[in-house]
């Protein structure tokens, strides 16, 4: 059981349901780049960090998506190149399919 508050509604965490509607505004923008020595990396943005977990949501798509990565100035940065399945991981997460542009 859990009393904690949800700062923005005020209802408890347990029906509040802030973070799905934060979810659905989010608009997710995935390209890659090429690093240092041909790595290729992915970038996220257009995720507000002060609405979502970055940190949160960057070990949820590491797991998801088997590889390493970090959060940082409101950009995620996963090692490697996810366009094939990163949409599927962040449907499944529940961030609306329409609002994620690969590029
Ligand atoms: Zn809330």
């Amino acid at each position: 059981m859990s009393d904690e508050i949800c700062s923005i509604c005020s209802l408890p965490k347990d029906i509040c349901r802030c973070q799905e509607l934060a979810k659905s505004e989010q608009r997710i923008k995935v390209h890659i780049e090429k690093r240092k020595w041909g790595r290729i990396v992915t970038l996220v943005s257009g995720i507000d960090s002060r609405e979502i977990s970055l940190s949160e949501l960057v070990t949820k798509l590491k797991n998801q998506l088997a590889c390493g990565g970090s959060a940082k100035d409101g950009i995620i940065l996963l090692m490697g190149d996810h366009r094939h399945n990163i949409r599927r991981v962040f449907e499944k997460l529940g961030f609306p399919s329409d609002n994620i542009d690969i590029s």
